[in-house]
């Protein structure tokens, strides 16, 4: 097992103003993540908007330090690094975001784009750069034409495929997809999805997949976390987690989703109510309010985070969903 990363109880706690005189209310956006990426593997990240997910995405690629919790990237302590080591940790963990015509600059070749990782990261000459760059560009379906051109003369599956060409530039061992697919046509979603499968075989990159679609995250992931209000609610592989969910909240989410052939013997189970104020989050467990099995003790007692047979969940009675 070649771990790559390892986050251990991330949390990432945020000072919100209230008002003038008045105290600042923390948002815990994060509370308590923790899990390990093995190479070549798929993380599936899920939940409602708000559960924390983008948030995590942050934290994993530095973009924010989270506010306790460790973070070990290529088994190095992201904390207490030195700005050389934060450097190559940054090389070690790209993104590619939801909305690739907001990561990619307007005004440049797409060429050029794609060989800046390497000008800032390598002591290649610019005849070697090129050469890589093409080879990229082929690998994720570009002609060699297309290098000369602007983000805007391609489709938006194109130029989904030039990010994450561009963040695979380095070859980096964890690649966040931050809801990668979602703004595409669906047409076009299953051959971005694919070329991510194609790339993760060859280069064997860690993925933290972020998605709200779990019919697509059934497509990719190797392992699934299901966040709720910035907790973690249930963790583990997917095939065990899909064919029998044990959280209250992970049951509604997959028989919310869509499937060809509906299981009748499946009801389908609605969430109450919306998502709570991350300002004023409800005690006991979070999901209490909406869950409809909640009893008194879960109003008051946050439930422990803790393995039931091959997963990890945060309810008081999941032994109780274990398929016989
Ligand atoms: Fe529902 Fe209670 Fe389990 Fe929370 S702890 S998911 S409220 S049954």
């Amino acid at each position: 097992m070649s771990v790559v990363l390892t986050a251990r109880e991330l949390t990432r706690h945020y000072e919100v103003p209230t008002g003038l005189f008045k105290p600042h209310a923390l948002v815990r956006a994060l509370n308590g993540v923790s899990f390990q990426l093995e190479a070549g593997k798929t993380l599936a990240v899920v939940g409602e908007s708000g559960c924390g997910k983008s948030t995590l995405a942050r934290a994993l690629t530095l973009i924010e330090q989270p506010t306790s919790g460790s973070l070990q990237i290529g088994g190095r302590e992201v904390a207490g690094a030195n700005k050389a080591e934060r450097k190559a940790m940054r090389r070690d963990v790209q993104m590619v975001f939801q909305s690739p015509y907001a990561s990619l600059n307007p005004r440049q070749k797409v060429g050029d784009q794609l060989a800046e990782p390497l000008l800032i990261n390598t002591d290649l000459s610019r005849e070697q750069r090129r050469e890589k760059v093409q080879a990229m560009m082929h690998q994720v379906g570009l002609r060699p034409e297309h290098y000369q051109r602007y983000p805007h003369m391609f489709s938006g599956g194109q130029r989904q495929r030039i990010a994450l060409a561009r963040a695979m530039m380095l070859q980096p061992k964890v690649l966040v997809a931050d809801e990668p697919t979602s703004a595409l046509d669906v047409s076009i979603q299953a051959q971005v999805l694919n070329l991510f499968m194609d790339l993760q075989q060859q280069y064997r990159t860690a993925y933290v997949f972020i998605s709200h679609n779990l019919a697509v995250v059934r497509h990719v992931a190797d392992d699934v976390l299901v966040m709720y209000l910035g907790r973690p609610a249930e963790m583990g592989p997917k095939e065990d987690l899909y064919a029998n969910p044990l959280h209250p909240y992970t049951q509604a989410l997959l028989s919310a989703t869509p499937t060809i052939k509906p299981d009748p013997a499946k009801p389908r189970i609605k969430i109450a109510g919306e998502l709570p104020n991350p300002l004023n989050p409800p005690p006991g467990c979070a999901f209490h309010k909406r869950c409809p099995y909640a009893t008194d003790r879960c109003a008051t007692e946050v439930p422990a985070f803790r393995p039931v047979g091959t997963r990890q969940v945060a309810c008081h009675y999941a032994e109780r969903f274990v398929a016989a």
